[in-house]
């Protein structure tokens, strides 16, 4: 089995590897290189390049402290997202990088993230905490009492802790490292799942791999009016590294009237 490594402290291969096992790739963890360094969730180190670009750095590092020649790096990133103020939401990316061709793949996958975070003043007792986080079965928290940062404790140890610093101002937050946080680790999950197909589907051409739908063409003919419509008409495949190019139609071949804006407007 070849050997695909990722630099972590949040556990993340088990994640990852079930989804790479197929392909013949064994997921193991280097601790050789602090991640943290790349920024933090709890906003003590800053990130300051795209979540991409922090993967991609992670992968080539993981290779170069190891000596091998495929690396993972895998980067969550939270707000934004389809209903930003509305609901929350974390997009995990894994990138895959190989050093001999030096070629990276990445992993994409969202997710809704609903664990959020509690003000504490003079009024928060732990009822409160009850309400906020209690339901949130898979997901450990940080207490901010103003001085210290507590991080990773679980419901009852968060619970535990409030009744004895009885904190009169701060702030609750989820930890959002992979470890303890369930649906973080769904979501990357994913975001594997992604990087396995990415890295399945090679070009007919050249044997790359990353051959997959990276172009949709809207314009599905409307089937009572023949107009075109908002629909996906057709996707492309392109090779990044020879780029080859193949249009697949969508299997329907009108789209129905709903969609239509003379039809249905
Ligand atoms: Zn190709
Ligand atoms: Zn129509």
């Amino acid at each position: 089995m070849l050997k695909a490594v990722i630099a972590t402290k949040h556990k993340k291969a088990p994640l990852i590897a079930p989804a790479l096992k197929p392909l013949g790739y064994n997921v193991v963890t280097t601790s050789l290189f602090d991640t943290d360094t790349l920024g933090m969730f709890t906003n003590e180190v800053q990130r300051d390049c795209s979540a991409q670009t922090a993967a991609l750095i992670k992968a080539q590092q993981a290779c170069e402290l190891t000596g091998e020649q495929c690396g993972l790096g895998s980067e969550g990133s939270f707000g934004g997202g389809p209903y930003p103020g509305l609901m929350n939401w974390d997009e995990e990316v894994i990138c895959f990088y190989d050093k001999h061709t030096d070629i990276a793949i990445y992993g994409h996958a969202g997710g809704p993230f609903s664990p959020s975070s509690l003000t504490i003043n003079s009024e928060t007792n732990v009822e409160s905490i009850i309400a906020a986080c209690q339901r949130f079965k898979e997901q450990n928290w940080i207490l901010d009492d103003t001085q210290t940062l507590y991080k990773g404790l679980s419901f009852e140890g968060l619970v535990a802790l409030f009744k004895e610093k009885a904190p009169k101002a701060g702030i609750i937050t989820p930890d959002l490292r992979a470890m303890y946080s369930g649906q973080r680790q769904a979501i990357i999950r994913l975001a594997a799942e992604d990087l396995a197909r990415r890295l399945a589907s090679k070009c007919p051409q050249c044997q790359c791999a990353n051959f997959v739908a990276k172009q949709l063409t809207k314009g599905l003919l409307c089937e009572l009016c023949s107009m075109p419509t908002q629909q996906v008409k057709s996707t492309t495949s392109l090779c990044d590294s020879c780029g080859y190019n193949h249009i697949e139609a969508n299997e329907k071949h009108v789209a129905d009237a709903t969609y239509c804006q003379f039809c249905n407007p």
